[in-house]
């Protein structure tokens, strides 16, 4: 009875892991750096109860944006985009929680900030599509190419946080 209550507890343990596995990059890009608003973004994603996966400040070559907007490359704005990202550091980090991808882009708003509704970073911090302040990965496969894109496999942090078990039922 005893080790079938304990390996009903692991199974448990490892539901509530895969639950709350899903990660996503997420990028303050220059004018968030430059405009202070490393701080406050982070806080949202902390205060939804997201977990800090991993994050450096990071000025990436050209190759390497293009490389993340390849998706984009006949945009009409794309050279423009790259010289945006060219123009400052910019802040890169990995958030993990549960539908960490959906509701990523939900706390970051609409692409373009007149269309972003009060409460969302974009809709609380920008006008501007072309000073968005952040970014954020679309999907989940996305996400798994930006991470890779952006960090090294021994960059991201495994830890299980204090407040897990007051976020997660
Ligand atoms: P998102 O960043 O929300 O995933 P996209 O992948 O469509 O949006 O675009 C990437 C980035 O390109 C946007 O965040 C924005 O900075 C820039 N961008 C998108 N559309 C325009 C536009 N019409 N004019 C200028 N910049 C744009």
């Amino acid at each position: 009875l005893r080790q079938a209550n304990q390996s009903k507890l692991e199974k448990e343990k490892e539901e509530a892991s895969n639950m709350s596995s899903e990660q996503t990059f997420i990028a303050i890009k220059p004018d968030g750096v430059q405009r202070g608003l490393v701080g406050p973004i982070i806080t949202r994603f902390e205060q939804r109860g997201y977990k800090l996966v991993a994050m450096k400040l990071v000025s990436p070559s050209k190759e390497h944006l293009e490389k993340h907007y390849e998706d984009l490359a006949d945009k009409p704005f794309y050279k423009g985009l790259v010289t945006y990202m060219l123009s400052g550091p910019i802040c890169a980090m990995v958030w993990e929680g549960r539908e960490a991808v959906k509701t990523g882009r939900t706390l970051l708003g609409a692409t373009n900030p007149m269309a972003s509704a009060p409460g969302t970073i974009r809709g609380d911090y920008a006008i501007d599509v072309g000073r968005n302040v952040c970014h954020g990965s679309d999907a989940v496969e996305s996400a798994k190419k930006e991470i890779d894109l952006w960090f090294k496999k021994e960059e991201l942090m495994s830890y299980k946080p204090a407040n897990f078990d007051w976020i997660y039922e």
